[in-house]
């Protein structure tokens, strides 16, 4: 490739919001992997050694991981415990020892077992084929151990700086220190990938899907805007440092949020928070979230074999009730399926598993499973006075949606039904005769809408949620809450983005909800703009061909006045 015809800005998808700007750092060189087929045989008096430093390599692996999981919270620490849980699986490992008591060196047989795995998971597709990270990023660790390479990931420079990937295990995105490692661009990635949850929660601004990152070279400034998507290569110091100093500043009004969100000119708009325990949501109410918007129940239960009872699905529901301390909690029954498969509730064997039998539809198969959870739900709502409103996700019909609404209304709680299928947003008011609200999934809506799996780093771009058309489907709902009198909120990522929430004002939503990290971002940005505006914004947003012109217009526009 001819450095003279190198782009020198780039372009990405934005998921984290910041501008920094700082020199070019690249990940530890790529780990030197054995060929997949032995060059060797082990004699026989070998292998039982051979076998012993392979437990002892992936148990330090384990050990360092889950060390480091103790030492983190949240998101991260799940992600760094699920990755040391990976180094210690029994399937994983057994499979290797296998091949190693068949003769096969101990790096040679975890590069093949690993690569079996990979397969499975890959064809598997969904959240099992994001697990194909893990699964080589521990694969790269062992052999790093196994061939005393050095241990493989990121660097940590003396100078804070820009991390610049093909892609980043999430282990590794959750070992990042933000005192060194600035911002962070990727080429591959989706918005709703592991990675980019943690960067979330480490508020470590990120563009993922950025093309033409390889032709970076080391140590070269970059100014990464993360509100636009853009990465510009040796920038013009002056007007670099002006955009970063006028980020910090709105970064620092951050910090004096208190809530409740209102737009400059006094329109509410309610900034709840997604949770998925009595924990986060705790911690989302000392974020001045003014709720909790969606509260993701199946999350309690992921790798459970056994349908929970109800007494044990109440206890769990009352916590969270409890927290929320009288304010609106959604509370969303269990999607189970595709990405997040649970056991005892989907099908195991489904070609196509986002286009099959999960969320709602989970009660085709068992509907005592939706009741039970009614009846739970009920439970903990009597034992802590509240009135939750209840949402199913996955819906598609106004039929299973009257079905729905009945046997909520039956345990005296308050119905709504989840946007995430675009017949939803095209029949919305024929939704809002048998419903109390709707809430916009915008994850789901735009894999639906674009026809683009929502966990394809190649098809970031086509999911991203400020393509018009997603939009479209937005404002349509929106206008039917109107005409119905009903709430139409948005709690899907795009709730996330404090410009987008801007647009989602403009164009009708009536709350926001979204990870209690960005409450803040999203109400103060709120807070500094008129309801016009943002329906001004909202107007050119939809007009725009893409995304990346939708978000300019409506930059446009809110940063005008
Ligand atoms: C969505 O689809 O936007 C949503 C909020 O649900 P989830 O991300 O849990 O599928
Ligand atoms: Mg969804």
């Amino acid at each position: 490739m001819s450095t003279t015809t190198a782009p020198t800005v780039l372009t990405g998808t934005p998921v984290v919001p910041g501008v920094v700007l700082g020199p070019v750092v690249r990940p530890a060189g790529a780990v030197r992997l054995p060929d997949a087929v032995a060059a060797e045989t082990l004699p026989e008096a070998a292998r039982a050694e051979e076998r012993a430093r392979f437990t002892a390599a992936a148990e330090t692996v384990a050990g360092r991981l889950a060390a480091r999981a103790a030492a983190a919270t949240g998101m991260t620490a799940e992600v760094l415990s699920a990755t040391a849980g990976l180094a210690r699986d029994r399937g994983l490992l057994g499979s290797v020892e296998q091949r190693i008591d068949a003769g096969t060196p101990a790096a040679v047989a975890t590069v093949q077992a690993a690569q079996q795995f990979v397969d499975v998971f890959t064809s598997l597709g969904g959240v099992m084929a994001e697990r194909v990270t893990d699964v080589r990023d521990v694969r790269d660790r062992v052999v790093a151990e196994l061939t005393g390479q050095g241990e493989p990931g990121v660097p940590a420079p003396g100078t804070p700086s820009v991390l610049l990937a093909d892609d980043l295990a999430p282990a590794d995105t959750a070992g990042l220190d933000p005192a060194r490692i600035v911002g962070l661009a990727t080429r591959l990635g989706g918005t709703t990938s592991h990675t980019a949850i943690i960067a979330r929660q480490l508020n470590l601004p990120l563009v993922v899907g950025v093309e033409g990152l390889d032709a970076v070279p080391e140590g070269a400034t970059v100014l990464l805007d993360a509100e636009e998507g853009a990465l510009t290569v040796d920038p013009d110091p002056e007007s670099a440092t002006a955009q970063v100093d006028a980020a910090r500043r709105t970064a620092q009004a951050l910090a004096g949020y208190r809530g409740p969100a209102t737009t400059r000119d006094g329109v509410a708009v309610p900034v709840l928070a997604n949770v998925q325990d009595g924990p986060g949501t705790r911690t989302a109410m000392v974020a001045h979230a003014e709720g909790v918007g969606l509260f993701r129940t199946e999350l309690a239960f992921l790798g459970r074999a056994a349908e929970p009872t109800v007494e044990e699905q109440a206890t769990g529901y009352a916590d969270v009730f409890e927290a929320a301390a009288g304010r609106r909690v959604v509370l969303r029954t269990l999607d189970a399926g595709s990405d997040k498969p649970l056991e005892f509730a989907t099908p195991p064997e489904e070609a196509n598993p986002a286009l099959g039998v999960r969320g709602l539809r989970i009660a085709r198969r068992d509907p005592g499973l939706l009741d039970r959870q009614l009846d739970a739900v009920a439970e903990a709502a009597r034992r802590t006075s509240t009135s939750p409103w209840v949402m199913a996700p996955m819906v598609a019909t106004v039929a299973e949606a009257a079905d729905f609404a009945a046997r909520v209304r039956e345990r005296g709680l308050v119905p709504g039904v989840m946007v995430e299928v675009p017949s939803v947003a095209l029949l919305a008011d024929r939704f809002l005769e048998v419903v109390d609200f709707l809430s916009i999934g915008t994850n789901d809506l735009s894999q639906y809408a674009l026809a683009a799996d929502r966990l394809s780093a190649d098809l970031a771009d086509l999911t991203d949620p400020w393509q018009p058309a997603l939009l479209a489907l937005v404002a349509a709902t929106a206008d039917a809450g109107r005409r119905a009198g009903k709430p139409v909120g948005v709690c899907g990522e795009a709730a996330a983005d404090p410009l987008l929430a801007c647009v989602l004002v403009g164009l009708g939503v009536t709350s926001l909800s979204c990870a209690a990290p960005a409450v803040a971002g999203v109400g103060a940005r709120l807070s500094a703009v008129d309801s016009t505006a943002c329906q001004e914004a909202a107007r050119a947003a939809l007009a725009a061909e893409d995304p990346r012109a939708a978000r300019a217009a409506a930059r446009a526009v809110l940063t005008a006045g």
